[in-house]
This record gives C-alpha cells, sequence and structure tokens, in this order.
C-alpha cells in the first residue's frame, strides 16, 4: 500500500468553524464553546483513498490557526509546503465568504499548484443563514473549486469535505 503525507491548511475569518470542523473530523467532537488556538495547531488522520486500482493511505496532516489578524503575521510560513486548504466561511454570516478570495489569492501566491475546497460551514443554524445555497455555489464556481455546506456541531457534510480534498491531492 501506497502511503503519502500531506499538508492541509484551514484558511478563513474568526469564528466561521475551523478548528471545529477539524475536530469533528478528527475526533468526532463537537463544543459549543469557542475553541481558542494559540498560534497553530496541527491535527493528524489517516485516511484510505482508492487512486487507480491501489488503496493508498493518506494522511493528512490538517493546521489550524487562530485569528485573521495572525494570519497576516504568520502567514508564509503557515502556507509553505501546503498541498491543499479548506476555505471556510459562516452562512450567518455573508462578509466571511466575501473574504475568502483575499485567502484563496495570499494562498495561490505561495502554493501555486495546489488545491482548495469551500466549506460553507453552521449549516445546521437553519433560522440564522443569510447566505443561499446559490450564492456559495456561485462563489466557489468564480474561484473553480467545489464546495460543500458542512456543520461541524452535526458533522453534516464534514467527512465527504475533507476526503474530497484528499482526493484531489492523490489526483
Ligand atoms: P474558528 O475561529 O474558525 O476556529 O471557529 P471555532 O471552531 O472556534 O467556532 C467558533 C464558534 O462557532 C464556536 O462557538 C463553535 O462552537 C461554533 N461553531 C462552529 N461550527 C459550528 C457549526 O457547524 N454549527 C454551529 N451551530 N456552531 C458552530
Ligand atoms: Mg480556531
Amino acid at each position: 500500500m501506497t502511503r503519502l503525507s500531506k499538508k492541509i491548511c484551514l484558511l478563513g475569518d474568526f469564528a466561521v468553524g475551523k478548528t471545529s470542523l477539524v475536530r469533528r473530523f478528527v475526533h468526532n467532537k463537537f463544543d459549543d464553546k469557542y475553541l481558542s488556538t494559540i498560534g497553530v495547531k496541527v491535527s493528524r488522520k489517516t485516511v484510505t483513498i482508492p487512486r487507480a486500482g491501489e488503496l493508498v493511505e493518506l494522511s493528512m496532516l490538517l493546521w489550524d490557526l487562530a485569528g485573521s489578524e495572525e494570519f497576516d503575521r504568520v502567514k508564509s510560513s503557515y502556507l509553505r509546503g501546503a498541498a491543499g486548504a479548506v476555505l471556510v466561511c459562516d452562512l450567518t454570516r455573508p462578509e466571511t465568504l466575501g473574504n475568502l478570495s483575499q485567502y484563496a489569492n495570499g494562498y495561490f501566491k505561495n502554493n501555486p499548484q495546489a488545491q482548495l475546497i469551500l466549506a460553507a460551514n453552521k449549516s445546521d443554524l437553519i433560522d440564522q443563514q443569510e447566505l443561499t445555497e446559490s450564492e456559495v455555489e456561485a462563489a466557489a464556481q468564480k474561484m473553480n473549486i467545489p464546495y460543500y455546506l458542512t456543520s461541524a456541531k452535526t458533522g453534516d457534510e464534514v467527512e465527504q469535505l475533507f476526503k474530497h480534498i484528499g482526493q484531489l491531492l492523490l489526483a
């Protein structure tokens, strides 16, 4: 079996759910408290993905960072060597979707070959949705990347999101 290891960065504004998505995917847990991330936290999860008739064991190194102010300061070291990134926005805060193009641009400068995917998170907060799926879809199409409507709280679409970027990294 082929074994590979890839670095994947979580990108997006404060409190969109980056830390919660990683926590759901890696530990299958959710916490209502704000999970403060001090500096950079790297979590690992290994997934098995079929590729060209064989199984590849992919070790996903998920890099998660605190607020966006800090992002400016550590940007290039955080992004260096990343094979992919998950862009995260919050369906209850439309500006968090608009801000993603900045993250994507900064990211591509450092990693022109890398893969991106969009997670529009907090899909469980039905009454508070300020973004429609078609707005999310339009933004994803503009960046030419796949998107998922996720909930770190219920786990909806979280596994699919991370497996999809895993597949893109092996393609
Ligand atoms: P980060 O700053 O992007 O890492 O965001 P966090 O993961 O710390 O989440 C910020 C807040 O949003 C916390 O209070 C989380 O519990 C909450 N949160 C994160 N994801 C979801 C979700 O999918 N649904 C709901 N209802 N709350 C979420
Ligand atoms: Mg965080």
